[in-house]
C-alpha cells in the first residue's frame, strides 16, 4: 500500500505536532509523500483554527519543510477549508473541504465538539428537530460540489460523530435523513470530488469506525466516485491509524481504486 496521508494538523492549529515533526513521523512510518492542511481561519474559533495572521509563516514553514526533505518525503502544501472560512489566496497543491457547523439565522452550532452543543444547538436553531439540522448540514456540505478551489470532501457524514456514544441523538436510517444524505452524496460525486475515508475520530478514540459510513461508501463505490484514506492526524503517533483496516472497507464496499495526490494531480492506483 502506497502510504500518504493528506489530512494533517500541526501546531499551527490544533494539531500535537510541529509541521516538521510530522514530516519525520511519515518518513519513520515509511511513507512516500505527505500533504499539510491545517485548519483554515474561522472567526471566533481562533482555539482550534489557524488565525489568518498566521496563514504566511505557515506557507513558509510548509515551503522550508518541503526543500528540507525533498528526495526523501514530498511534501503536498494545503488547508483543511472550512465552508465559512474565506477563500485563500495563497497557492495550494490541493484542498479539502470540510463543514463543521451549522448555521442558521446567523447563529451557527458547532457539530462535532460535544453531543451537549449539539443538541443544544438543535434546541435553539431548529426547535429540537435534529433532523433539520442533519438536513441542513448536507446542505452545506453538498454545496462543496460548486466550489473548484476544493477537490476534496472532508468527514463526509461527521454530523453522526455522537451517535456512537450518544444512541438515540438521531435516527440515521429515516427516511429523511438517508435523502438528505444522498442529495448531498449525488452533487459531488456528479462534480468529480474526492471522498476521504477518515480515520480521525478513531484515533481520539471518539468512535470505532472511520467516516463516512459503510452504506455511504457503498453509494459512492456504485455511481463511480472517488476516495481517497486520510488520518485526519492531530498526533504524529496515529498518522497511518487505521489505514489497513481503510482498505480492507474500500474494497468490501466495491471500490477497485484509491485516489494519491502526485505532483501532477490525483491519480487513482488499483489494489
Ligand atoms: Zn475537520
Ligand atoms: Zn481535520
Amino acid at each position: 500500500m502506497i502510504k500518504q496521508n493528506l489530512h494533517t494538523h500541526s501546531i499551527f492549529s490544533d494539531g500535537e505536532n510541529t509541521l516538521e515533526e510530522m514530516a519525520l513521523a511519515a518518513i519513520s512510518k515509511g511513507f512516500s509523500s505527505l500533504g499539510f492542511s491545517d485548519h483554515s481561519a474561522i472567526k471566533g474559533c481562533e482555539d482550534w483554527c489557524m488565525p489568518r495572521e498566521k496563514y504566511a509563516e505557515y506557507f513558509l514553514e510548509c515551503e522550508r519543510i518541503k526543500e528540507k526533505f525533498e528526495g526523501k518525503l514530498e511534501i503536498f502544501i494545503g488547508l483543511e477549508m472550512d465552508v465559512l472560512s474565506e477563500k485563500c489566496e495563497y497557492p495550494l497543491d490541493y484542498a479539502i473541504g470540510s463543514c463543521h457547523h451549522v448555521v442558521k439565522n446567523k447563529k451557527r452550532v458547532c457539530i462535532d465538539n460535544t453531543p451537549e452543543e449539539l443538541i443544544e444547538g438543535a434546541k435553539d436553531l431548529f426547535n429540537g428537530d435534529m433532523l433539520l439540522l442533519c438536513e441542513e448540514y448536507y446542505d452545506e456540505v453538498g454545496r462543496i460540489a460548486e466550489r473548484d478551489d476544493l477537490q476534496i470532501v472532508g468527514h463526509f457524514d461527521i454530523i453522526t460523530k455522537h451517535i456512537e456514544v450518544c444512541k438515540g441523538i438521531v435516527d440515521v436510517t429515516s427516511e429523511r435523513f438517508i435523502e438528505a444524505e444522498n442529495k448531498a452524496l449525488d452533487k459531488l460525486i456528479k462534480a468529480g470530488k474526492i471522498f476521504e475515508i477518515n480515520t480521525g475520530a478513531m484515533a481520539r478514540g471518539k468512535r470505532t469506525l472511520p467516516y463516512p459510513s459503510e452504506r455511504v461508501l457503498k453509494q459512492i463505490a456504485k455511481a463511480g466516485g472517488r476516495i481517497t484514506i486520510s488520518s485526519d492526524c492531530h498526533d504524529a503517533d496515529f498518522l497511518d491509524c487505521g489505514f489497513d483496516e481503510c482498505l480492507t472497507l474500500a474494497k468490501k464496499c466495491g471500490f477497485g481504486e484509491i485516489y494519491y495526490l502526485e505532483c501532477d494531480g490525483f491519480k487513482a492506483h488499483k489494489f
